[in-house]
């Protein structure tokens, strides 16, 4: 008998199969460039991501440096079918007219032909149904491979999905295990779409946690790695950011160990509904 465990099965080359009429998949560790810097900061972090093995990048027209993102890309070698580049569609870009000209400025932007995953960033209520919509055609002509929304409750992904019949192919939340909103997981799994953590590492505000520092005390590793790999053993995709070289590598140093379920389970007993970003709640969008 070899593997006993079924995230075993979580290794480096592992991926999640994404919706698309050419049925990809996207790697279950990307590089997040939220605050990655401009100019050489975010081309340097994505360089060396790539260099790491990171297969999977996630930015938004509004962090301001999808130039860099897509220069790093071409500068690294690693031919554009093995990454798989995410941006998002900001909420003043709103629109049916509005959101090709956004994408296509995005990709200028990235110098790419098209993003494998393109979400609308915020679930704003008068334009989402419309934007979707657009976002479907932006689909059908090969723009985006895939589509997805970020920071959708459960109300706003209900509603979407009743009204356009189309289903996200994920959902991107903050979700640590300070903040585990199981209810919205449980509803993303139930209408099949992906679960994708940001902030993963609660924006570094929780590394000292005394029992995040147990665990990684036990397994011998940091409490970055035990958050990652905490996401990735709950089946989430998950995007750490960082600009430092070796914390890069730190974070993609997730594959070769196994939290225990005894281990899973105090970690799930830290949530506590804290948001890392004050001001950043969906749920007071209608
Ligand atoms: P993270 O939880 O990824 O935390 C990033 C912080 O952790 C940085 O300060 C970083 O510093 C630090 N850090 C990274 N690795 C380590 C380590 N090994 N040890 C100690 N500190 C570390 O927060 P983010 O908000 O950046 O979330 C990740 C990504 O999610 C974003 O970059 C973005 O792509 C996406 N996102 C999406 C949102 C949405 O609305 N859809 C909202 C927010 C984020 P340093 O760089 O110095 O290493």
């Amino acid at each position: 008998m070899t593997a006993t465990h079924p995230n075993d099965l979580v290794d480096a080359t592992s991926a999640l199969p994404i919706r698309h009429a050419g049925g990809g998949a996207i790697p279950r560790l990307g590089l997040g460039v939220f605050r990655a810097g401009a100019g050489a900061g975010t081309r340097d972090a994505v360089r060396w991501a790539l260099d790491a093995g990171y297969r999977h990048i996630d930015t938004a027209a509004v962090y301001r440096n999808e130039r860099e993102v897509g220069a790093a890309i071409r500068q690294s070698g690693v031919p554009r079918a093995e990454v798989s580049v995410t941006t998002k569609l900001w909420r003043e870009d709103y629109g049916r007219a509005s959101t090709p000209r956004a994408l296509e400025e995005s990709l200028g932007q990235l110098g790419l032909d098209y993003v494998d995953l393109y979400l609308m960033h915020w679930p704003s209520p008068e334009t989402r149904v419309e934007t979707w919509a657009a976002l479907v055609e932006l689909r059908e002509r090969g723009l985006c491979r895939a589509i997805g929304v970020s920071n959708f409750t459960a109300a706003h992904l209900d509603a979407l999905i009743d009204a356009t019949a189309v289903t996200p192919a994920v959902n991107q939340i903050e979700l640590h295990p300070f903040l585990q909103q199981r209810a919205l997981v449980q509803r993303c799994a139930d209408r099949g779409v992906l679960v994708e953590a940001w902030a993963p590492l609660t924006k570094a505000q929780r590394l000292a946690d005394p029992t995040l520092l147990a665990v990684a005390d036990e397994v011998a590793r940091t409490t970055a790695q035990v958050l990652i790999r905490w996401s990735l053993q709950k089946g989430y995709i998950v995007i750490p950011k960082s600009s430092s070289p070796t914390r890069i590598v730190e974070n993609a140093g997730v594959f070769d160990f196994n939290l225990s379920a005894q281990q899973m389970a105090r970690i799930d007993a830290l949530d506590e509904g804290y948001r890392t970003a004050p001001g950043w709640d969906p749920s007071t969008v209608d």
